[in-house]
């Protein structure tokens, strides 16, 4: 049995999400509904970049979501999400990741 995780579509969404959310100044982040330039910067003096987001967390073959000026109805998408919403989400998620490792790849 192959890897359900592999055998996704998220990489492909989440390509599809940053690029048309790095197309559009407009874009707002799924999280918080701001824009990448509302977005404070990293710790470390970085801007914070688009990434695909989960809306629910390890949801399999999420939907990309493309309209990118506005936030997603309530479900499981793959929307954008400022690198800043995404990190600050990422650390409530230790316990998950240290239990299911293979979603590792899904963070990054
Ligand atoms: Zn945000």
């Amino acid at each position: 049995m192959k890897s359900l995780h592999h055998a996704g579509t998220f990489h492909t969404s989440s390509a599809t999400v940053r690029r048309l959310a790095n197309a559009h100044p407009g874009a707002v982040c799924w999280r918080c509904g701001l824009t990448l330039a509302q977005h404070p910067p990293h710790h470390d003096g970085q801007r914070p970049t688009w990434t695909g987001g989960h809306t629910i967390d390890g949801w399999i073959d999420a939907p990309p979501w493309v309209h990118a000026t506005r936030r997603p109805p309530p479900g499981p998408w793959i929307a954008p999400e400022a690198s800043t919403c995404n990190s600050a989400a990422g650390a409530g998620r230790t316990n998950k990741i240290r239990t299911n490792a293979q979603s590792r790849d899904w963070f990054g």
